[in-house]
């Protein structure tokens, strides 16, 4: 069955996958949906015999429905490689009474590495089957994790460029070296003096900046997307839920049919709604638990019904999740809302005017497999300290906000079924937090100190990613003003 995309709010035709690809974001400033969640069409058992790869091709092809077997398998092929440090690509480790799934294996040690290792193939490959010549100019925000992984996932990609903006002072120190010291004749770094959100509003202005597409299009560029609103982030990510249900069920550790909770660290959205869709492709998911850090908007939406951003925005020690406007989230209101566009479009209008709305009862209804939950920074910090003393496993912020969501959920309901929690981010990328967790004596000591440290104390081996940026150049430093973020894109570009 052909599977289409439409906008979230409604205007405009359909379009192909690899056109949903190219253009990030619907036209009507909507997010592209899949016409129907597609099911899988191979039996949990048959896929439990696969390996990660062909996992994702049994996924990914029911989405992606006008790319050629060669040209998906091609795109699998080029991005789950020896690139990730394990064959298994996401390994699923089971500790503390809970199935951690190690999605930080790839190049940059964040769980971004899954999506942006594929995005660039599946975007190449879109554009020759759309004729395009032009330039594709991928342009994003990122919180931290997102803009090393695009950076290295496009880094000399032909006929791409890429230009990241980063809160300059809402990144942890190692996650800006990381970025600063991307090589890639096509990669632009910049920081801005806002916040994420700041940075997400001014890349979604350009997007919707009809002017600027013209005069780009003059000069042979077009812009697209790496943010998680893009489709081409969001169907690999539906893969390692299915990949990890049947692990589970490879090992015996479920029975087929058996509902297994996962929980995800949540920021905007992305990741749990691919687990969504994996649910709703027939993997048995029973909970979604949606666990923030102390930016709780979604905990509070889950629990009132009320999406509402009007608050502090709090910088924390888990800062991939320090956002107050979760992008993806419309695709889900869109689901509840039974498909209607213009419903949709209402509410997002009103986030826009008010930075508020509401949905109706019908719609918090249907929102029953979802559970929100939330970690203040002190929790977190005893999450991981807790972990490694009853486990001897070292985990990161992130991955500690979930954790410490997920204990207190099982406390409370006694749900006692099996659980993965999605491990976002390898620790040594937040190594100065992991450590003073565990010990307050780490307190204002080195980041590259507290990282050999960290390999001593949990006993795995530093990541090469870490390792490289010890001595790497720094080889971009432009800063610039929120209002002044179109401008700085002009002169990358030369228009
Ligand atoms: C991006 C990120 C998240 C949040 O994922 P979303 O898809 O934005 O919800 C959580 N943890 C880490 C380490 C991340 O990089």
């Amino acid at each position: 069955m052909e599977i289409r995309y439409q906008s979230t709010r409604g205007s405009g035709e359909a379009v192909t996958a690899s056109q949903a690809i190219l253009k990030g974001l619907a036209d009507d400033g909507g997010l592209f949906v899949p016409t129907s969640i597609p099911k899988l069409s191979a039996s949990l058992e048959d896929i439990a015999k696969m390996n990660y790869q062909e996992t994702a091709y049994e996924v990914m092809k029911q989405f992606l429905t006008d790319f050629t077997e060669e040209e998906l398998k091609n795109c699998i092929n080029r991005a789950y490689d020896d690139k990730f440090d394990t064959k298994e690509i996401v390994p699923l480790v089971e500790k503390d009474g809970a199935y951690y799934l190690e999605l930080f294996h790839g190049a940059t040690i964040a769980f971004k590495d899954m999506a942006l290792s594929i995005l660039p193939h599946l975007l190449t490959t879109s554009a020759k089957k759309n004729q395009i010549s032009n330039q594709i100019v991928i342009l994003t925000a990122t919180s931290g994790d997102t803009g090393k992984a695009a950076l290295a996932g496009f880094a000399d990609v032909e006929g791409t460029s890429i230009i990241v903006f980063y809160p300059k002072n809402g990144v942890s120190r190692i996650q800006e070296r990381q970025m600063v010291t991307q090589k890639g004749a096509n990669t632009s770094v910049v920081g801005i003096t806002g916040n994420f959100d700041d940075a997400q509003s001014g890349v979604k202005a350009m997007f919707n900046n009809k002017e600027l597409a013209k005069v780009m299009n003059e000069k042979g560029y077009q812009f697209s997307s790496a943010n998680s609103i893009n489709i081409g982030r969001l169907v690999p990510q539906v893969v390692y839920y299915v990949y990890s249900y049947t692990r589970l069920l490879a090992q015996g550790a479920v029975q087929n049919g058996e509902a297994v909770n996962f929980v995800v660290p949540t920021g905007n959205f992305g990741n749990i709604l691919a687990a969504f869709y994996a649910k709703n492709m027939g993997v048995p998911i029973g909970k979604l638990i949606c666990a923030s850090n102390d930016n709780k908007v979604l905990y509070d939406f889950f629990e009132t019904g009320v999406y509402d951003k009007n608050r502090e925005f709090i910088l924390t020690t888990s800062p991939s999740m320090d956002i107050l406007i979760s992008s993806n989230l419309e695709r889900l209101i869109y689901k509840i809302a039974g498909e209607d566009a213009k419903a949709t479009a209402g509410m997002m209008a009103a986030l826009t005017d008010s930075g508020k709305y509401s949905i109706t009862d019908d719609m918090k209804a249907q929102m029953k497999d979802f559970v929100g939950g939330w970690a203040s920074e002190e929790k977190t910090a005893a999450e991981i300290k807790r972990v490694y003393e009853e486990a001897g496993y070292v985990m990161d912020t992130h991955t500690a906000v979930a954790s410490a969501v997920y204990h207190e959920y099982k406390e409370k309901t006694k749900d006692t079924a099996k659980t993965v929690i999605a491990s976002t981010a390898s620790p040594y990328k937040f190594a100065t937090s992991v450590m003073t967790a565990i010990d307050k004596k780490y307190e204002g000591m080195d980041d590259f100190v507290l990282i050999d440290e960290l390999s001593k104390t949990s006993g795995t081996k530093i990541p090469n990613a870490v390792e490289e940026i010890r001595s790497a150049a720094v080889l971009h430093d432009t800063v610039c003003d929120t209002a002044d973020m179109q401008k700085t894109v002009e002169k990358i570009l030369g228009l």
